[in-house]
């Protein structure tokens, strides 16, 4: 074992725990912390969690991370099962033990009663550290979330507590070979029994850590057709099927019939297993009404959305960091400033700069984005009824599709970047840094793929009430620009502004192609979730500049100085995005007047 080992240490990684402090105040920590609901939460005890959370992560979480990617999670064809790399386990057993996962569960269930928001920022340090193992604990919480807001009372006192400490993992079960983007093409049957429990029968595809031995028991959520259901997505239901059945007392009995038979070879993230599930006739529980599953699995899907998101900027920081120390130090060339026979180290070239700021910034934005919409999730969540509570519901719709593909969008590029700063390098899988890309390129596929997201954004939440609430969010950031009253922040707010009138010109063209004329907003609904993606980025980094600021930040002047770069770098191509846009689809017309020469 250890000589398979040797030369798997990990590639560095420290968890920004200040800038993470600092991206919470933008998002809006005042705001949460003046709900009686978290009135036992203050920035000490914020500071102390993310502190010591980030020794978990930098000294246990990450250090498996090598060993997943290159020795993989194997599958025990005999058996059954999953077997993670040891180092899993530890870190595992670390984060069960420190109750990690039941921080943001309700006090009244025996949780910490902390923020989402909070725990937001530990999955991303989790992320960084170990993003293939991450994706089980992302998985739990969203089972969690569904249960809390669907499951039964008897549902929610027999599984909750131990998904909350990490003792059972969660798993969601959603795609099948014809049913991936379309879901309305589930097969998996769910025949209900004469004592109320429902027969699952069906096999699933791609299921993340779907059968493993580091929890003790795994609750799958299953998306299921019953019999006589409608056709697509109207007729199925969510149900709840454990590895191992629960007794009434909370003591798990036989194994159901549910097993893993098989997993996938995948571009990264191999110490995720991806499994095929087969359900053969396996104990279900109906989770929420019948015919209702959709939308109980979209708690689960928009919690996971915002999670998946948060990969991005999870992933570009540690690519970050990664090549920020390696451009400290590969000497090559000479800067004008550099006499012969010395080198220059490649950071101090101005093109090694440009890429290494794109990557800091575009990170920054993505988690400020991130935060963000969990903040409204947050105050959507403990508000009581009225119209507060619905904008921030609203705004959280809104940013949802946006913080999932444009984060991810984005943390790819930066991965991509870090590998370009390595040279050959980084091409070599001996430096690590190619696992940052190949780890990374799912998290613009699943959970919903870039391009639905897009779709969605055009589609479902722009067109809500005309626009309206798009609208309200323009007008904040209007706000924003209006109240930027540092000189050297005046060149980043132009640019903002400029693209903002770019959006919203865009933005009210979408709502009408999207009435009128389908086809040419859906030819531009990637590339409108950019220009958004972009215009809120460049808002946030502004805000940041101010927070930091008025906080009297030590790093106030260089978050001056990001803010404006990425307004120039990142937000000012994009105004070019809006005669895209609107182009609609007379641009695809090479492909839709005739098959292409392959086709024919
Ligand atoms: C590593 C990994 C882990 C995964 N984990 C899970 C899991 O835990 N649980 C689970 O249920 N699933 C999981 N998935 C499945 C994942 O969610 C799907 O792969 C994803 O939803 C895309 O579906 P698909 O692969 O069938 O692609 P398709 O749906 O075939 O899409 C292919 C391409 O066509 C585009 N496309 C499809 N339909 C449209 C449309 N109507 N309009 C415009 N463009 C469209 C897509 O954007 C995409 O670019 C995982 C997948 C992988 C690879």
């Amino acid at each position: 074992m250890t000589t398979q080992r040797e030369g798997l240490a990990p590639t560095p990684y420290r968890a920004p725990v200040e800038e993470a402090l600092l991206a919470l105040e933008v998002a809006g920590l005042d705001e949460l912390l003046d709900l009686p609901v978290y009135a036992h939460v203050d920035r000490d005890a914020i500071r102390s969690v993310l502190e010591e959370f980030a020794r978990l992560a930098e000294n246990e979480i990450v250090s498996g991370d090598r060993v997943g990617d290159v020795l993989h999670t194997t599958f025990d064809a005999a058996t059954g099962e999953v077997h993670a790399p040891e180092e899993y386990r530890r870190a595992y057993e670390r984060y069960v033990e420190g109750g990690w996962g039941a921080l943001p569960i309700p006090r009244e269930l025996g949780g910490g009663g902390f923020p989402t928001l909070i725990a937001t920022v530990l999955q991303e340090f989790f992320a960084s550290a170990n993003l293939a193992l991450s994706l089980n604990i992302v998985l739990t919480l969203g089972a969690i979330e569904a249960l809390l807001q669907w499951g039964s009372d008897e549902q929610r006192a027999l599984y909750l507590t131990k998904l909350s400490t990490g003792e059972w993992s969660g798993t969601m079960n959603l795609t099948e070979p014809q049913a991936g983007s379309d879901l309305g093409e589930i097969r998996t049957t769910a025949t209900a029994r004469e004592d109320g429990t429902w027969r699952v029968s069906g096999t699933k595809i791609f299921i993340t850590w779907g059968e493993h031995t580091l929890s003790e028991n795994i609750i799958h959520l299953v998306l299921a057709r019953t019999p006589d259901a409608p056709a697509g997505t109207k007729g199925l239901s969510l149900f709840l099927v454990p590895k191992f059945l629960v007794e009434a007392n909370g003591d798990t009995a036989e194994h159901n019939h549910v097993r893993a038979v098989s997993i996938e070879h995948k571009l990264g993230l191999n110490g995720s297993p991806t499994c095929v599930m087969h359900f053969d006739e396996a104990t279900g529980f109906l989770v929420g009404p019948l015919h209702g599953g959709m939308k109980a699995m979209f708690t689960m899907m928009n919690n996971a959305r915002l999670a998946i998101g948060l990969e991005g900027p999870a992933v570009a920081e540690r690519a970050y960091q990664h090549a920020d120390l390696y451009a400290a130090t590969r000497e090559q060339g000479r800067t004008a400033q550099t006499k012969a026979p010395a080198l220059s180290v490649i950071r101090e070239h101005p093109d090694v700069q440009r890429m290494l700021l794109t990557m800091s910034t575009t990170t920054q934005a993505a988690r400020l984005l991130i935060y963000r919409a969990v903040a409204h999730k947050d105050l959507a969540h403990a508000l009581s009824e009225g119209p507060l509570k619905d904008h921030h519901q609203e705004m959280v719709d809104l940013l949802t599709p946006i913080a999932k593909a444009w984060s991810t969008d984005r943390g790819a590029d930066a991965a991509s970047t870090a590998i370009q700063i390595f040279g050959g390098m980084g091409y070599m899988e001996e430096t690590g840094v190619a696992q940052r890309l190949r780890d990374v390129r799912i998290t613009t596929i699943y959970e919903g793929s870039n391009g639905i997201q897009g779709i969605d954004l055009a589609f479902r939440k722009i067109p809500r009430d005309g626009g309206a609430h798009a609208r309200e969010l323009f007008d904040e950031i209007r706000r924003t620009l209006a109240k930027v009253d540092l000189a050297s922040l005046e060149l980043a707010a132009h640019h903002v502004l400029s693209a903002l009138e770019v959006l919203e010109t865009t933005t009210t063209w979408m709502v009408n192609a999207v009435r009128d004329r389908p086809d040419d907003a859906l030819a531009g609904a990637t590339h409108y979730q950019r220009l958004f993606g972009d215009v809120v980025g460049g808002w946030l980094m502004i805000e940041r500049a101010l927070r930091a600021t008025e906080l009297g930040r030590a790093n106030a002047p260089i978050a001056i100085d990001e803010a404006t770069f990425f307004a120039i770098e990142v937000v000012s191509p994009s105004v070019g995005l809006g005669a895209v846009i609107t182009s609609g689809v007379a641009r695809l017309g090479a492909l839709r007047h005739g098959a292409s020469e392959h086709a024919r």
